[in-house]
């Protein structure tokens, strides 16, 4: 007893706690730094064939990502026409027969491709799933169709086809040989999910990007810009190491970027591109290389970044103006057209592009 009595005041013992409790403070520090009020937070996730990449800043910020990627997950379950069970796949399976009950965000989502679709008199289409299909960027079947099937085809891409009733939720198609792509909206449509998560989790403020598609939530901590990298479109196309070819600054809203570089094949010394003009059934060939496009709404700007790479840069003009968007169009020769309401927030920091003072 008191051998043990002497062991437990004894020096080495107090130096040995006090060493533990060193240890114990800074385990606990280490890990509360980790985890602080204001930390940020990063995750990385995929889906819609993509990664979705997050930060986050505020409490709880793990959890709230893993709710944000769920978001995604169940929008692409109701948004993908390859998933069976899906709204989209129902309405395709049931072209030219019944309308279908669907989630109110499918309908609001479809309504607004109405609304792209009408303003960019059919630019962007969500009906061209008939067309997509037969070149299948990306996928096992890709390759150049004969020019009689494009010319089958064709007649059956026409968003007038699709009938969308946001009252009951529902949908239809009228003829049976159409169907439903919503390819060049669902990354931007998960953005608006993200955000939307983001508000619900109660997190102070977030960025998110889906491929080609980018969201912010609230203002960064220190209330600086968020900074967004603009996409060199010839990285993929070409032996440039440069992945960004200059950078964004915008204190919110969402940004969405179509390029000619995202899917793509080369047949017979040509390159065939995956965004498609709905009027001749082939890959747009106008000059340009990329559209990048900034709004108040992430579905709203990967349907505007579609359109205007189809349109080309005059002929959007008008589009943009309509729904208060901006937009920086990169052309492969490296010109560069910038709308006047962000020529102050882009910076080009890769060398041999040329910015263009107007379009005339
Ligand atoms: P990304 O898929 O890289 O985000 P886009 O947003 O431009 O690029 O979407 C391109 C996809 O949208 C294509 O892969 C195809 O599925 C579909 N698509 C192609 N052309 C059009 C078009 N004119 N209108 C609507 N959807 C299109
Ligand atoms: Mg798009």
């Amino acid at each position: 007893m008191t051998k043990s009595k002497r062991l437990f005041f004894s020096w080495p013992h107090i130096l040995l706690t006090a060493l533990l409790l060193v240890i114990i403070g800074v385990i606990v520090w280490l890990f509360s730094s980790s985890h602080p009020q204001n930390d940020v937070y990063e995750n990385t996730s995929l889906a819609m064939g993509t990664y979705v990449q997050q930060t986050i800043y505020g409490n709880n910020v793990d959890q709230a990502a893993e709710d944000a990627a769920q978001a995604v997950s169940d929008l692409e379950d109701r948004i993908s026409w390859r998933k069976e069970d899906s709204d989209v796949a129902k309405i395709n399976a049931n072209a030219g027969k019944d309308w279908i009950t669907i989630d109110s965000q499918t309908a609001g989502l479809l309504e607004q491709c109405l609304d792209v679709a009408r303003q960019s008199g059919g630019a962007f289409d969500p009906t061209i799933l008939p067309l997509s299909s037969l070149w299948d960027f990306g996928g096992e079947n890709q390759h150049l169709p004969e020019d009689q099937e494009i010319q089958r085809f064709l007649p059956y891409v026409d968003y007038e086809n699709l009938r969308v009733d946001t009252e009951n939720d529902s949908a239809s198609l009228k003829n049976s040989m159409y169907a439903l792509d919503l390819g060049a909206a669902g990354k931007g449509a998960a953005c608006d999910a993200v955000v939307a998560s983001y508000e619900a989790s109660g997190v102070s403020c977030g960025i998110v990007a889906v491929g080609g598609s980018v969201g912010t939530y609230g203002q960064k901590p220190d209330r600086s810009d968020w900074t967004i990298a603009i996409r060199n479109p010839f990285q993929n196309l070409s032996e440039e190491s440069n992945v960004s070819m200059g950078t964004l600054s915008l204190s919110g809203g969402f940004v969405s970027t179509s390029g000619m570089y995202e899917k793509y094949f080369e047949e017979g010394g040509k390159l065939y591109h995956h965004i498609l003009d709905p009027k001749t059934g082939y890959p747009v060939e106008n000059g340009l290389a990329s559209v990048t496009v900034v709004c108040d709404q992430g579905a709203l700007s990967d349907m505007l970044s579609t359109a205007c790479f189809v349109l080309g840069a005059e002929e959007s003009q008008d589009l943009l103006a309509h729904y208060h968007a901006q937009a920086v169009f990169i052309y492969q020769d490296k010109r560069v057209f910038i709308t006047e309401g962000l020529r102050s927030r882009v910076s080009i920091t890769a060398e041999g592009y040329t910015l263009l003072d107007s379009l005339s």
